[in-house]
C-alpha cells in the first residue's frame, strides 16, 4: 500500500480509480483485500479533497486587476489603495 501513489495521476485517473477502488470494495469477500483497498480509497479521496482546497476559486480580486488567494494580501493591496474595491467575478 506504501507504494500506492496518487499524486502522479490526474484529476480524471483520480476520480476513475476512486470508482473503481469503491466497486472493487463492494465487491471483496476477503477482510484483508478490504483494508488494502479501503486504504488506498482513502488515499485517493484525500488527494480529491487536496486538490479542491488548492483549486483557483478561492482567488480574490480587485477592480484594478490584482488577484491573489492570499486574504491578508488582499486586504493588505486594498489598504495601500484606498480607492480600490473588490471585485467580484461573475
Ligand atoms: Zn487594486
Amino acid at each position: 500500500m506504501r507504494d500506492y501513489s496518487v499524486r502522479g495521476l490526474s484529476a480524471g485517473e483520480l476520480e476513475r480509480a476512486r470508482r473503481e477502488l469503491a466497486a472493487s470494495l463492494a465487491l471483496s469477500r476477503s477482510g484483508a483485500l478490504s483494508a488494502v483497498t479501503a486504504g488506498q480509497l482513502g488515499a485517493v479521496e484525500a488527494e480529491l479533497a487536496a486538490r479542491k482546497d488548492e483549486s483557483p476559486t478561492g482567488i480574490l480580486f480587485c477592480g484594478c486587476g490584482y488577484g491573489t488567494d492570499n486574504p491578508v494580501r488582499f486586504d493588505a493591496h486594498l489598504g495601500n489603495n484606498s480607492d480600490h474595491e473588490p471585485y467580484d467575478q461573475p
